[in-house]
């Protein structure tokens, strides 16, 4: 079970998942980082805000690198 220390901000705070501060469950952006936030999970942690830039540029660059093996070995 999580401490005491823990149970106190229950409900009232969230971790930033950037900086390990707590801030406003309801926060939209990380006062601290100026990072955006998602919802509070389960353990008070929050979710990082859907970063759909950097998933579609991680989508790419392993097309690209399928692209190079086919090339380099398989062609
Ligand atoms: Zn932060």
């Amino acid at each position: 079970m999580s401490t005491s220390d823990e149970n106190k901000y229950e409900r009232h705070a969230k971790k930033c998942p950037e900086c390990m501060t707590y801030i406003p469950v309801d926060a939209n952006v990380c006062p601290v980082c100026k990072k955006r936030v998602g919802k509070a999970t389960e353990s008070g942690m929050a979710r990082k805000a859907t970063d759909w830039m950097s998933y579609i540029m991680l989508i790419i660059s392993w097309a690209a690198l399928a692209v190079y093996i086919w090339w380099a070995f398989l062609r």
